[in-house]
Parts: structure tokens; C-alpha cells; sequence
């Protein structure tokens, strides 16, 4: 398949997660026309739940999705850290952040593509890019475009293929299982509307993050080092979660029963720079990072809007494409290195983590938010890192 430019600027994007849906949603809505390209023979993601921090909310304001996910979605109170059974700090009352199911999540996105006329092409697998404007396809030959995106996540072939691009890809020891799970009436009302983060240390580290994400659904990241074979496999083993956290034993019973789950090693992947000529990366596959903070997708979607931003502010695609990282750069690294030295020190697991430091990617506004939008996210004075 060779596709003709038009006049309309024309990009064709791989994978539709969250980064390639928003960041196709956003160039469509500013007039491009985009085709995205997703491996599956469907559109979904898998069960589990997701924290959208005000970044990420204020982005998805810009696209039009903030909305359903304030209407769907639950405000935590308070996050909450336990350790060992005990409440060591309530933190972050009043922060504007939301949580939501991911199949909830991506099917609004989806929605949002679909309605500004992005073209999603199932069953099409991206093999690389070309620097010059043009998607490789496994099937369909290649797609020219004055843009290409590659959004296929921390396994990137578009970033594989792209060799003037350096990478530093790291795996940690840490893995979480996550997954969704009925919620109890025991777990219902407002002292659980709050993401709680119950940690136990000894003998080995074990975490489970717990976060409402509507009236009828949990999520729980069930974190633990990969040397407790036992505690990193999906379904997840009831007898040994149970031993370590007695208090959520009518949970973690659930979570052995649930379906559609999934065990992920943490890791980090640093590209630099994000594009080669008309081609970009767009979420995981050019800054996957440790999820201690929460903030991988939130920072891909903050990005995608931004770049579609950063296009339309200019006609030259690659002096656009260096403004655009210049400006998303070093929050982007801030995030990931504070991700990573968070997962290694274990400095969530004491409370009172969110410091103004920390919450800096929180607070992070991309350039196409306005103060009007800003002013519908107001942060706390105590959670201000300015
Ligand atoms: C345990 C854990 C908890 C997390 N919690 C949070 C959180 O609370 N908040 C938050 O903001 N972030 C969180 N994250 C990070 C977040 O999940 C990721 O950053 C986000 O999902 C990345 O989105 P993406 O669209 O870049 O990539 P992906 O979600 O990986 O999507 C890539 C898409 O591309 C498709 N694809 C792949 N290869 C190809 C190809 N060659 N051709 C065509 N299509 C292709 C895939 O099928 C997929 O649909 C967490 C991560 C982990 C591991």
C-alpha cells in the first residue's frame, strides 16, 4: 500500500494505546488526517485500573475526555500509606487526580479517535519507520505521511528500526500483578474512596496498591521482587498475598478469582533523541518508566497533546519536533529517574512521599492547556511544587 499526501497534513501512527489514540485524536481534531495502525485484531486493553494525574487530566481536557472520566472515574480523598497494617500518612486531600478502569479509559480515547475521523486500521503491524515519511507495515508495504508516529510501546519496533536513535533500556527486579476485582460491601463507602498503598517490608518487599475506580470495581497492583516466584505469577496466589496482608485477606480472595489480569517486570527505556527526521515516539516506546509513581501513561498523554500542539504552531515538521522535546524533555527524565529512585529505595512505603519535588511531573502543564483550563484543576497550596 502507498498512500498519496494530500493537502491536509497526513499522519500514520503504530499502536493504539493510550499514547497513540491521544496523540492521533489531538492531530485529527487540529485538522490532520491520521491513520493508526494497532497489531490486534482488536481495540482493548486489559483489566486492570489507572491513576490520571492532574498532567494527564488537564491534557485530556484539551481532547475533550476529562469529562466522562470526572463523571466515570473516582477522586481518592486521600492517599493513604500502610505499613505493616498501620496508617502511616494520609496525603494529597483535595489533589485534582482520578482513577479509572483501563478498558474504561481506552474505550473513551477510541471513541475520541473515531469522532475526530481517525482511521484505525486492526490487525496492522508496524515493522519500522523511515526518517523520510513512511510507516513500514508488515503487510501493506509502507505508508508515506509527512509524519510518522511510532506509539507501539516499550517493545517499540518503530524506535527498533530508527538506528540514529540512542537507547538505554533497563529491567528492574521488581513485577506487579494487576487486575480488577468486584468491590466488597465491606470495601464500599467513603473511607475506601481513597487509593491506600499498604506496604510490608520484611522479609522481602511486598506492596499492595489498592484503588477504587468506580462503584463496582477495585484495582489492585500486587507488587513483589521477581526472586518471590510466588508472589509474581498471575492468578495470583492467595495463600502467600493473604500471609503477608491479613488485613485485605477478603480481597486478595477475589483477586485469586479474577480474570484478565496481568504480571509486568518494571522498566525503563531512554531514547534520545525522540525523532529522526518526520518520524517521533510517542509514550512507552520512548520513555517507558518504573510505575512507582503512576505517571508513565499520564506523561505519554501530556506529550501527545503537546506535540500536536507544537505542530500547529509551525510549518517545518522537524524544527516543530525539536521545539516539542525540548519543552516535554526534562520533566519527561525528572519523571523516569524519580520513578526509578522511588521503586529502589522503597520511599513510598514510609508515607509522606509526595513531596513539592515528587509532585513536580503532577503539576506539570503542557503548553496547549489554558489558564482558563488550568483553573479547573486547582492544586493545593500544600502540593504546589512552585
Ligand atoms: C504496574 C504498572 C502500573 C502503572 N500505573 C500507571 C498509572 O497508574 N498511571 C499512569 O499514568 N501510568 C501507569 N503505568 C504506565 C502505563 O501503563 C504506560 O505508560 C502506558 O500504558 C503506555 O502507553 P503507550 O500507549 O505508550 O503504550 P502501550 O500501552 O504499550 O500501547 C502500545 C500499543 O501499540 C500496539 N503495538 C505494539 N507494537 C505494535 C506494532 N509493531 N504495530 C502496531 N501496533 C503495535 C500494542 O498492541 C498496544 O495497543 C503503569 C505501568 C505499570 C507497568
Amino acid at each position: 500500500m502507498t498512500t498519496q499526501r494530500t493537502t491536509a497534513r497526513h499522519a500514520e501512527v503504530a499502536g493504539a494505546g493510550f499514547a497513540g489514540l491521544t496523540v492521533a485524536t489531538a492531530l485529527a481534531q487540529r485538522g490532520w488526517t491520521v491513520r493508526l495502525h494497532e497489531q490486534n485484531d482488536d481495540v482493548r486493553e486489559f483489566g486492570a485500573g489507572i491513576l490520571l494525574w492532574r498532567n494527564a487530566m488537564l491534557a485530556l481536557d484539551v481532547i475533550g475526555v476529562a469529562d466522562a472520566i470526572r463523571a466515570d472515574g473516582v477522586q481518592p480523598q486521600y492517599y493513604e500509606t500502610s505499613l505493616d497494617g498501620s496508617t502511616v500518612s494520609a496525603e494529597l486531600p483535595g489533589y485534582p487526580y482520578w482513577a479509572i478502569t483501563r478498558p474504561r479509559l481506552h474505550a473513551l480515547l477510541a471513541d475520541a479517535a473515531r469522532a475526530a475521523g481517525v482511521e484505525i486500521v486492526t490487525g496492522s503491524r508496524a515493522v519500522g519507520a523511515d526518517p523520510a515519511g513512511a510507516l513500514l507495515l508488515a503487510d501493506a508495504g509502507q505508508a508515506e505521511a509527512d509524519l510518522v508516529i511510532g506509539a507501539d510501546g516499550a517493545g517499540s519496533a518503530v524506535r527498533d528500526s530508527l538506528t540514529d536513535l540512542a537507547q538505554e533500556r533497563k529491567k528492574y527486579s521488581d513485577g506487579v500483578c494487576r487486575l480488577l476485582v468486584p468491590r466488597p460491601e465491606a470495601f464500599r463507602g467513603e473511607r475506601w474512596d481513597r487509593v491506600i498503598d499498604f506496604w510490608t517490608l520484611e522479609p522481602d518487599a511486598m506492596r499492595i496498591l489498592f484503588i477504587p475506580t468506580g462503584p463496582d470495581t477495585i484495582y489492585l497492583g500486587m507488587m513483589a521482587e521477581t526472586r518471590n516466584p510466588r508472589a509474581s505469577r498471575i492468578p495470583i496466589d492467595v495463600e502467600v498475598w493473604s500471609q503477608r496482608f491479613p488485613h485485605l485477606a477478603q480481597v486478595i480472595e477475589l483477586a485469586g478469582k479474577a480474570e484478565g489480569g496481568r504480571h509486568d517486570t518494571y522498566q525503563t527505556t531512554r531514547v534520545t533523541p525522540w525523532s529522526a527526521g518526520r518520524a517521533v515516539l510517542v509514550g512507552d516506546s520512548a520513555h517507558a518508566m518504573c510505575p512507582a509513581l503512576g505517571q508513565g501513561a499520564s506523561v505519554g498523554i501530556v506529550n501527545a497533546v503537546d506535540l500536536a500542539h507544537a505542530l500547529e504552531q509551525g510549518d517545518d515538521i522537524e524544527v516543530s519536533l525539536a521545539r516539542w522535546e525540548a519543552r516535554e524533555r526534562r520533566m519527561t527524565d525528572d519523571a523516569q529517574a524519580r520513578s526509578a529512585h522511588m521503586a529502589a529505595t522503597r520511599g513510598l512505603a514510609r508515607g509522606s512521599g509526595f513531596t513539592p519535588e515528587l509532585m513536580e511531573t503532577a503539576n506539570f502543564v503542557s503548553a496547549a492547556v489554558s489558564e482558563e483550563l488550568q483553573a479547573r484543576y486547582p492544586v493545593p497550596e500544600a502540593n504546589r511544587s512552585w
